[in-house]
């Protein structure tokens, strides 16, 4: 059966037509509609999945924000606009004529990536890194989505309580102080304004400033790491997102999870997948319904 898989995120939208096989035979990306009204989505996602539907048998969609019975919510309804309460599956359903499925983008990945690691163990947690901080829970084989769709939010745990205050309205998540925008907001002086990428490349060059941002996000990674360790006796736990794989930030974040007592120890690998790890989990996701 060819699944027609989409991601659905803050600045694009792509579509693929995946196999049993797990390959991609056609993939469309198109901008995410600005303006963040259901009828700019409707637009977009029907231009998007018209070319490829008739190829499908059923959709697996993968989308930024809370996905609860099909529906888009998010921690932060102001990030989502007028998109809040979305109808996804059903939208989806009536533009394509087949049966839909929709999980958070990175629940998807996160079940991308277990299968990658093609491992015996059971449990096992994904973290990407980068605008946000995400993730996804693995325990005894299965997905853990959550009845209301939050389970593996993992950048909205406490890192700091003296912290800044985080886009979910709490005070010192792990995401207000790792994450890219988390990373931007702590620039001072001549890295002030700069963004995560700049402020990496800074680092790279001996900034100290610089360097300091990174090793807060990194030490707090590393911290959130030894926290689900203790949660879910997880083997692995797969970091992926643009500032988890950025060169040089995995190591410390190893380095700083090496520095406290073994129970707390994992493996910490690189996510497999760049890019279409959401397509591919979604697709996977259904095929195991
Ligand atoms: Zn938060």
């Amino acid at each position: 059966m060819t699944t027609l898989a989409i991601d659905i995120g803050g600045t694009k939208l792509a579509a693929a037509l995946v196999d049993d096989s797990l390959q991609i035979r056609e993939r469309r990306e198109i901008p995410t509609p600005a303006s963040k009204t259901p009828d700019a989505l409707y637009a977009a996602l029907t231009e998007l999945v018209t070319p490829l539907m008739k190829q499908a048998t059923r959709v697996a969609i993968a989308s930024t924000g809370i996905i609860r019975e099909g529906i888009l919510l998010a921690i932060n309804p102001l990030n989502l606009g007028g998109l809040l309460h979305f109808p996804l599956v059903q939208t989806l359903e009536n533009i394509t004529g087949l049966p839909a499925m929709a999980v958070n983008d990175a629940q998807a990945a996160a079940w991308a990536e277990y299968h990658a690691l093609e491992t015996e163990d059971g449990e096992m947690v994904f973290i990407t890194v980068s605008t946000g901080v995400g993730g996804g829970v693995v325990l005894n084989g299965v997905l853990q989505t959550g009845s209301g769709g939050l389970a593996g939010h993992l950048g909205h745990t406490l890192a700091d309580p003296q912290g800044p205050v985080c886009g979910c309205g709490r005070t010192g998540c792990v995401e207000a102080i790792a994450s890219g925008r988390g990373i931007a907001a702590m620039a001072q002086g001549d890295l002030a304004g700069l963004d995560a990428k700049t402020i990496f490349s800074h680092a790279a060059r001996g900034h100290q400033q610089a360097r300091d941002i990174i090793a807060q996000s990194a030490q707090t990674l590393a911290r959130l790491i030894a926290d689900v360790k203790a949660v879910t006796d997880c083997q692995t736990v797969v970091v992926g997102g643009s500032v988890g794989l950025a060169e040089g930030y995995l190591p410390q974040v190893v380095e700083s999870l090496a520095q406290l007592p073994p129970v707390y120890h994992v493996a910490v690998r690189p996510a497999h997948y760049r890019h279409d790890a959401g397509l591919l989990g979604a697709a996977l996701l259904i095929q195991g319904e």
